[in-house]
């Protein structure tokens, strides 16, 4: 989706949007690994302005995710609540310095070209803002077995350790005999 500036009203612009998997897919490269996918659309809430030098999109982003655990490989539902708040500036009138006392927390500002707002990116961009870095489907999470792989949350590990362990033990016995 994207929006022509000069089609937004002095009033502002009002966006309610179920955003699809589908709008995110358009936006990545095939098989890209993001490693989550919408676990159904997404509420989109979004105000635009008109301010003179800038567009201020201000809104949330609500939904639910479906993410893939660090440590299991499971897929597991995470909520997603996002508070939107984006100063887009054209890349020709960027703000100096000295007049943007941001507060990094606080909002964002980019650049576009000042005649088109790609919504869509934007969205997609404040959806990864927000995934968290470490995604884990529960602290507890066992994770996978690195010898046999088994899903330590769920089975039993395979690995052949104690039988391995103690031939060691049967070697040993022996040794001392044999030398
Ligand atoms: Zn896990
Ligand atoms: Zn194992």
């Amino acid at each position: 989706m994207k929006i022509r500036v000069d089609e937004i009203p002095d009033s502002g612009r009002v966006l309610h949007v179920h955003w699809t998997q589908e709008r995110l897919e358009r936006l990545l490269p095939p098989n890209d690994p993001k490693g989550f996918c919408l676990a159904r659309p997404l509420n989109v809430d979004l105000e635009i302005h008109k301010k003179p030098d800038h567009l201020e999109v201000t809104g949330t982003i609500a939904g639910k995710l479906t993410l893939t655990c660090d440590r299991c490989l499971d897929e597991y539902p995470s909520d997603l609540w996002r508070t939107v708040r984006v100063l887009l500036f054209r890349e020709s009138l960027g703000p100096k310095e000295e007049e943007v006392e941001l507060e990094p927390d606080e909002l964002d500002y980019e650049f576009f070209d000042g005649e088109i707002l790609e919504v869509d990116r934007m969205i997609a961009e404040e959806i990864f803002l927000e995934l968290p870095i470490r995604r884990l489907c529960s602290e507890q999470c066992r994770g996978l077995c690195p010898g046999c792989g088994a899903n330590l949350n769920r089975e039993p590990c395979l690995c052949p350790t104690r039988k391995v362990s103690s031939a060691f033990e049967v070697l040993r016995k022996f040794k001392p005999g044999n030398a």
